[in-house]
């Protein structure tokens, strides 16, 4: 049986691997020859557990995770991480610091002044009227020493900024914190550089319902005790990630992702794909001739979320509607943005791009 001729360029719930997608249809009823299916062992299983395990150790292994950071698969998306970053690491602060470049780094933002005393300072913003197209570089955040953290997203997938190189505070500086949602395991980066990372599964780990949290050991010390467990990184430490049910299947998912990602050569080799991905797309818009346009400065860029746009919102309905057609699935804007978006997380494989540059190629002569 061979897969369905789509591209599916949806930015999250997003494509996973096919060959992890046959694998999960295989051991759907039988898991491994245990006799369960994945859906329904109790997570304290052994059989469970070690799911979990192997899926902790390959994360470990393809981000090169130093010891004293732990890893957590929690629920809640990145959304509640937003509300538990400064809840977890600001209690007793006067002052946390925050960067908003994007859609989501701004309601972490706001989401973030909801909770306590804190003052939640706006460090940076991009772009002079906050029009998202370019990003403020990290030696000119505005952040202070006794901060409690500074936090940004370091990919944001509405907008398709992304920094290319990744910020590194000067020693003294507050814990980085860290929205990865949209790029973790697209591009080697140094865990050690953050306090806190985590990543909404379902852009380029696995289905929805897992969130990675990946977080330094010394900073469980700063969470508080009167918050509810639910919300304390320390309470799920303590009870291994067992505190409440983990989402049990997208985190089996998301280890056959990463067993995936190991069999193509790891994160380095991944890296090396994503940027002829990227180019691929970037080099048919600016060799376009003004038909296709992209706002990014050339150095924001997201190599994980294209946008891009052709003159009129009404060409880029008919752009949509015929790439739906073309089988390139999932390329409308997202709705504050307009035109088109395509994101080519890890698992959409170099033809899929290759196939929306021949489209777009084609497009403009019909319509050019
Ligand atoms: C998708 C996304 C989110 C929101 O994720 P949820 O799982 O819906 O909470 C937050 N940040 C970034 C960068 C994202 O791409």
């Amino acid at each position: 049986m061979s897969a369905p001729a789509i591209y599916n360029f949806s930015a999250g719930p997003a494509v996973l691997p096919e060959a992890v997608l046959r694998t999960a249809q295989q051991e759907m009823l039988d898991y491994n020859g245990t006799g369960f299916p994945v859906m329904s062992m109790s997570h304290r299983s052994e059989m469970f557990m070690s799911i979990l395990h192997h899926a902790e150790q390959d994360l470990r292994q393809l981000l090169n995770i130093p010891n004293n950071y732990k890893i957590l698969f929690l629920q809640g998306g990145a959304t509640t991480q937003f509300n538990m970053a400064a809840m977890n690491l600001a209690h007793g602060f006067k002052r946390a610091d925050a960067v908003v470049t994007g859609n989501w780094s701004r309601i972490a933002y706001e989401q973030m002044q909801l909770l306590g005393d804190t003052q939640i300072h706006l460090a940076a913003h991009g772009g002079e009227l906050f029009d998202y197209t370019d990003l403020p570089a990290p030696d000119t955040w505005d952040i202070a020493p006794d901060s409690a953290f500074v936090h940004f997203a370091i990919n944001e997938t509405v907008n398709g900024l992304q920094y290319q190189d990744v910020p590194k505070l000067s020693d003294g500086m507050p814990p980085l914190v860290c929205d990865m949602s949209s790029e973790i395991l697209s591009r080697s980066f140094n865990v050690a550089d953050y306090g806190l990372i985590y990543a909404g599964a379902q852009k380029n780990i696995g289905p929805s319902g897992a969130t990675v949290v990946i977080i330094r050991e010394d900073l469980l010390e700063r969470c508080p005790k009167n918050i509810p467990n639910v919300f304390s990184y320390r309470a799920h430490i303590e009870k291994n990630g067992m505190y409440n049910t983990p989402a049990t299947y997208p985190i089996y998912i998301s280890g056959l992702v990463f067993r995936w990602l190991q069999s193509q050569g790891g994160v380095k080799k991944i890296e090396q794909i994503n940027r002829i991905k990227a180019e691929t797309l970037y080099s048919a818009i600016d060799n376009s001739g003004g038909f296709y346009t992209n706002k990014i400065h050339p150095n924001a860029r997201s190599k994980m979320n294209v946008v891009f746009q052709t003159q009129s919102s009404e060409l880029d309905k008919t752009f949509v509607l015929e790439a739906e057609l073309a089988g390139l699935k999932l390329l409308k804007g997202y709705p504050s943005v307009g035109g088109m978006r395509a994101s080519i997380y890890n698992a959409m494989p170099l033809e899929g791009v290759q196939a929306l540059r021949d489209f777009m190629l084609d497009f403009q002569r019909r319509y050019g």
